[in-house]
């Protein structure tokens, strides 16, 4: 395993650029601590070093797509966690595997990773969008991007386009599917029982938006 000086540059690097509050670098920090206990759960050979540098760098590329500079965060993320790792003297012969990583991890285009740090990489990424974490993300999103938390007249959408109207409809439309998209055993666990979770607060939330709670 490598040094943890090699960590804290590449944390450093990493740092300088994630942004908004819903993908700010303590969303790398929590995707990083839950793909290590992922891996330990999992008792089949990981490489902790091609993980952890994946975690803290796959989403570096985010704010350029969110404010509209990138298409996509996955592909421009590969690039620059290329760049830091030889910058930081991460071992040459791992670097694709971590790029890989990075290039697969994305919900949106329905990527299927091959290698098992690629999966649990995407399980981390997608644990983190659940629970009270994944509802404080949601607003901090919705407030960023001025969206309604919630409006009675406008139903959930069948198919997720990227975009959601309201904050609770990105719960249906996204949020809830979630766990039936997670690949290892031992997230499938912490999906489903943060899955409950978010389905009792949405179910208080409206009740007190129609002033029964
Ligand atoms: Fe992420």
């Amino acid at each position: 395993m490598l040094s943890e000086e090699i960590f804290e540059r590449i944390r450093e690097e990493a740092r300088k650029h994630y942004k908004h509050q819903h993908h700010d670098f303590s969303h790398a920090e929590r995707v990083c601590k839950l793909a290590v206990r992922i891996a330990r759960e999992l008792h089949e050979p990981v490489d902790l070093d091609v993980l952890r540098a994946a975690a803290l760098l796959h989403d570096v590329a985010r704010a350029y797509e969110d404010e509209g500079l990138v298409e996509d965060h996955a592909r421009e993320g590969a690039r620059i966690a290329r760049e830091i790792l030889r910058k930081v003297g991460f071992p040459e012969e791992k670097i694709e595997k971590v790029a890989y990583c990075i290039e697969v991890h994305r919900f949106r285009e329905g990527a299927v990773p091959e290698t098992l740090e690629a999966k649990i990489l995407q399980d981390a990424d997608r644990l983190d969008m659940l629970g009270a974490v994944g509802i404080a993300r949601v607003f901090a999103r919705a407030g960023w991007s001025n969206t309604p938390l919630y409006d009675p007249g406008i139903p959930p959408k069948p198919h997720y386009d990227g975009k959601s109207a309201t904050a609770i409809n990105h719960f249906y439309e996204k949020l809830l599917r979630i766990k039936d998209t997670i690949h290892t055993e031992p997230a499938r666990r912490i999906a489903e029982e943060r899955h409950s979770f978010m389905v009792q607060f949405l179910e208080r939330f409206l009740k007190e938006w129609e002033g029964e709670l």
